[in-house]
């Protein structure tokens, strides 16, 4: 029934309801969960992007892409192109410096992300777990600034939701890409190994299906040029192998006693707890 309200996929699922979405540079959105964001956004929600730097500490794949060294800049632009694909309704991004997140301008940085809060009003903020991803620091201070944040607006508070990634899910994007001939065995994910890629990730709560948006995601990601070099597993992996490793998304409601209805629940899936033997 393409109206049933119990329909995951129904179109308008949530209309009205509006997403925040809290990262620390240019990509992290399209990384962590684009398909999430641009699915929420096909249900009918206003999805917004806050960003704490313009990610100008970040490496350049080619430096054409960069004349004038101001890499800020360009990812500004790469950014806003990744919102297009995505279907996100604004993009605001701070002032702060790539790299200093967790130890500079903190009380700032809090009050930037209560101020995003009380004006869009959303229904659901996302941000980073604990892990940062890979233990990216600037991750881990967005992290701690968006819990510090949700946590002082008390019983008006929204629903915090940590996005993380599946273990051996990056191994697996450069497995499928070397079997696209691509990626040589120097190649990275910014330098970064593929195993570190949710290797402490605390297990999600839910997962949400983004196979049908994981070619948006897919195309999000690549729109951040100066990031994605020829060397980079994500320029080598077909649409087939996005739906594959890109498809599913998970999440977990961060502990903090909230009197919002559990939206982002709505799209996904609840994960069952894996008992010990
Ligand atoms: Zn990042």
């Amino acid at each position: 029934m393409a109206d049933d309200p119990a329909d995951p996929h129904r179109a308008g699922l949530l209309a009205g309801r509006t997403i925040l979405a809290v990262f620390a540079h240019p990509d992290d959105e399209s990384l962590a969960c684009g398909g999430t964001l641009a699915r929420a956004a096909d249900a009918g929600a206003k999805v917004v992007l806050l960003c704490a730097t313009r990610g100008e500490s970040g490496s350049i794949s080619d430096l054409s892409l960069v004349p004038d060294g101001d890499l800020g800049r360009v990812r500004v632009r790469e950014l806003a192109e990744a919102a297009a694909v995505l279907g996100l309704a604004e993009v605001t991004i701070l002032d702060h410096h790539d790299g200093d997140l967790r130890w500079a301008n903190v009380p700032q940085l809090h009050e930037e992300i209560v101020l995003a809060i009380r004006r869009y009003r959303p229904d659901a903020v996302i941000t980073f777990g604990n892990d940062g991803l890979y233990w990216h620091l600037d991750h881990i201070g967005i992290h701690e600034r968006t819990f510090t944040a949700v946590l002082s607006l008390g019983a008006d508070a929204p629903p915090l939701y940590y996005v993380t990634m599946a273990q051996g899910l990056m191994r697996a994007v450069v497995e499928a890409a070397h079997a696209k001939g691509g990626a040589p065995p120097d190649s990275s994910f910014w330098g970064i190994e593929p195993d570190a890629f949710g290797d402490a990730a605390e297990p999600p709560t839910f997962t949400i299906d983004v196979r049908d948006w994981a070619s948006r995601k897919l195309a999000a990601l690549r729109c951040h040029r100066t990031q994605m070099g020829p060397h980079n597993p994500f320029a080598w992996i077909d649409e087939s192998d996005a739906r594959r490793y890109l498809g599913t998304e998970q999440f977990r409601r961060a502990p903090i006693d909230t009197s919002g209805d559990a939206v982002l629940e709505r799209l996904g899936e609840p994960v069952r707890e894996r008992k010990q033997a």
